[in-house]
């Protein structure tokens, strides 16, 4: 009883509302349809430029890898990057994690970037930890290290880290920049 009390109360509510509303609106369309439409050409013309604009620069706008890492990549650089692995796999596992991959830069990854780079003698641009991940299951998660470098090298540097959370290896080419480890760019 209490619940089609409610539904009641609902209904006429908002039939209220509806016919408030009309009575409202009924005389603007009125006003609008009496309007001459040529004079609102220009202001159609206006808005359809502004609305192509828009479009166009939100087409433009390249988005960071990282909202909060500095020295990342953007995704769209990235995925560039990405296009000349010759793995079809890799390529593809590495074009997901462009815009997938989690890209964590925290105090604790910071901390194992200064001890890889005191064991390895040369600053490393990231690390991936090394589990069971390949090109069907990559890992999710990259420690980023935020050296400060061109943005053709941590591009390259991103792509390297990429591609070991889709399991690939140092020496095992495919077209990942720094098959052997190294990065050839600052
Ligand atoms: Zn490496």
């Amino acid at each position: 009883m209490l619940r089609t009390l409610d539904h009641l109360g609902k209904a006429a509510y908002t039939l209220g509302t509806l016919h408030c509303l009309s009575a409202r609106l009924l005389p603007l369309v009125q006003r609008i349809s009496r309007m001459d439409y040529w004079k609102m050409l220009p202001l159609a013309l206006c808005a359809g430029l502004c609305a192509a604009g828009c479009v166009t620069s939100s087409m433009l706008t390249e988005t960071p890898m990282s909202p909060t890492c500095r020295e990342v990549p953007t995704i769209e650089e990235c995925q560039a990057e990405a296009g000349f692995i010759e793995d079809p796999c890799l390529k593809n596992c590495v074009l997901k994690q462009c815009s997938g991959a989690k890209v964590v830069c925290n105090e604790h990854v910071q901390q194992k970037c200064q001890f890889l780079n005191q064991q390895k003698g040369s600053k490393i641009g990231g690390y991936v930890e090394r589990k069971e991940q390949d090109c069907l299951i990559p890992k999710d998660e990259i420690g980023w290290c935020q050296i400060p470098m061109s943005r053709q090298c941590r591009t390259k540097a991103m792509v390297h880290e990429l591609a070991h959370s889709c399991g690939w290896k140092h020496g095992e080419g495919h077209g990942i920049p720094g098959n052997n480890g190294r990065l050839q760019c600052i």
